[in-house]
């Protein structure tokens, strides 16, 4: 069936997410999928398969996500289905619990596996295991890290930006940087599958973003670490940060889910979409994908400066 779908992508993707299934071994403050009772997972046949039809439209890159990947029992052979195919980049997203453990990821690396992007919530174990909701949790991916240097597996640190994070960003760069990650992702975090509005406490306050974003990005460039910004629009960032700014639809990404219907992951509401009155002439606006639809209306918005 995914042969016929991906002939319409065919020549516009780069990347396919396959979301293994949503299960994880975390309880993350701010996840969606933590909430969910959705058992629904690939089989092993189901992702050689979206691997090799994806590979005829010319995806070179595959990123493994979830819910939390490493717990779903056919990726090892997922990624070296992905090597044999000629993936040029074998992506994993994940917690890092379990890569703490030296024998699980040398099998990974073994069959191909060559980035990994680690999820940062918090500066410190007692930060990021209140996120986590998992003691320990912070020791496991400091143990992570130092497993993928050894392997020599590039790490990106995927730094969530909350309320809970946003005072703590230049101490999370720094720590990415002791970890000796290649580059830090900025995830602003979405409320897109969190239902309830008690939960939109976790959004930064926009002013407060934008001056700890800005010692972030300069304690990031001062470390030599490349920095990007997704989901935090450039008329929130510093006039010298503005190209770190990406746009998620230059991914060429297609997201794959279990039980959903696949799609290019600009169009997720968590990647952004609305915009503002002020938007209409901003020189920005071409390249930005606006704001998610809870911080849109954060009042606070209204007060920034048309470009
Ligand atoms: S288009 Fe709107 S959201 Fe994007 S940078 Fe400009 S003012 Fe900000």
């Amino acid at each position: 069936m995914e042969e016929n779908f991906l002939d319409s992508f065919k020549g516009k993707i780069y990347w396919i997410e396959l979301v293994t299934h949503l299960q994880c071994n975390c309880s993350c403050r701010v996840c969606p999928t933590a909430r969910m009772l959705d058992n629904s997972a690939f089989s092993t046949d189901e992702m050689a398969s979206w691997l090799a039809n994806a590979r005829k439209v010319g995806a070179r890159g595959v990123w493994f996500g979830g819910g939390e990947p490493t717990l779903h029992h056919g990726l090892v052979n997922a990624v070296k289905t992905a090597k044999d195919l000629g993936y040029r980049n074998i992506l994993l997203q994940t917690n890092g619990l379990r890569l703490a453990y030296d024998h699980y990821l040398e099998r990974l690396s073994n069959a191909g596996l060559n980035m990994v992007s680690l999820s940062l919530k918090g500066a410190d174990s007692q930060s990021h295991d209140y996120m986590t909701r998992v003691p320990g949790s912070f020791e496991l991916l400091t143990e992570a890290a130092k497993n993928l240097v050894d392997e020599k597996i590039p790490i990106n640190a995927d730094i969530l930006v909350t309320s809970h994070s946003v005072r703590h960003l230049r101490s999370m760069i720094e720590l990415a940087a002791d970890l000796e990650t290649a580059s830090v992702t900025l995830m602003l975090v979405s409320m897109h599958g969190l239902d309830r509005k008690e939960d939109h406490h976790w959004l930064p306050e926009p002013q407060l973003l934008s001056e700890h974003v800005e010692a972030a990005m300069d304690t990031a460039l001062s470390l030599g670490l490349k920095i990007t910004s997704l989901h935090i629009p450039p008329c929130l960032l510093a006039k010298r940060h503005r190209e770190n700014y990406f746009h998620a639809g230059r991914y060429g990404l297609l997201v794959v889910p279990p039980s959903q219907e696949a799609f290019m992951a600009e169009t997720s509401p968590t990647e952004g979409g609305n915009y503002l009155e002020q938007c209409q002439s901003c020189s920005e606006r071409q390249d930005c994908l606006g704001f998610s639809s809870e911080y849109a209306q954060m009042k606070n918005l209204k007060n920034i400066s048309v470009l």
